[in-house]
């Protein structure tokens, strides 16, 4: 019965959504990478989009008034990453929070002293494992500093699936472990070598910042920038390619 009636709401939720063809063009045509996918591809993006757009709990923060193609626009990033995968890996959680711009996360850190100190942290986003994702929505995508937010917190929710923010996410059984972790180790100690140097690099330098940051850096550039990514680290593109099931590279107009 419960079933049942799960499933009816759920039917009720989804009936809700409509979104004509031409708000979906419109809001595809201001994602470049989307123009990539083929008609099948994207025929089965939209679909997994109005699900995504049914499925979650959706406000606006700090003023934002939410409007259909910002929450079109994030749905569509967020179910690139699991065009072939599907949307039980979003499950588990609701919330999306969307602030106009960057914001402002007030922090606590306890020193060795016992000292606690407060401070804001500035960030763009913020994915909380069984919890909400927050984005910052930007009108103007060259306004976000080359970062795509809603690429990048998605791939930290698929990092978190399987317990630990490692920048290891959940892999499916032809994918061991050994594998990944022999591919990004070595790129990613190269990669902060290279940050710590000084050099300029095509992929987000925040990337340093961790492993899991690494991941979902290299995330972004896999569906953004995949010919710098395969070029710098050809053994991570592989992986990204095998864990996503789609390769970026071999559709048309790359
Ligand atoms: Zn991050």
């Amino acid at each position: 019965m419960i079933g049942l009636f799960k499933q009816w709401r759920r039917q009720k939720a989804l009936d809700r959504v409509q979104v004509s063809d031409a708000q979906w063009a419109e809001v595809e045509a201001r994602l470049p990478f989307l123009g990539h996918l083929n008609a099948d591809e994207r025929q089965r993006l939209r679909v997994l989009a109005r699900e995504f757009l049914a499925d979650k709990e959706w406000s606006g923060a700090q003023g934002l008034a939410l409007t259909p193609s910002i929450q079109i626009s994030i749905a569509l990033q967020a179910c690139l990453l699991v065009l072939n995968l599907g949307l039980d890996h979003y499950r588990g959680w609701v919330g999306i929070v969307v602030y106009p711009g960057d914001f402002v996360i007030p922090r606590s850190v306890i020193d060795e002293d016992g000292v606690v100190h407060e401070y804001d942290d500035p960030v763009l986003g913020e994915a909380w494992e069984g919890g909400p994702v927050l984005i910052s929505w930007f009108d103007d995508p060259d306004d976000a500093e080359g970062v795509n937010v809603v690429i990048h917190e998605f791939a930290h929710k698929l990092d978190m699936a399987n317990g630990a923010v490692d920048g290891i996410p959940g892999l499916p059984d032809d994918m061991p472990r050994p594998a990944w972790i022999a591919a990004f180790e070595p790129a990613y100690d190269d990669f902060c070598r290279r940050v710590d140097d000084g050099e300029e690099t095509v992929l987000d330098p925040y990337g340093a910042e961790h492993p899991a940051e690494f991941f979902a850096v290299l995330s972004e550039a896999f569906f953004e920038t995949p010919v710098a990514l395969r070029d710098d680290y050809p053994a991570v593109y592989e992986q990204l390619r095998c864990f996503y099931r789609q390769d970026p590279l071999t559709r048309p107009a790359r």
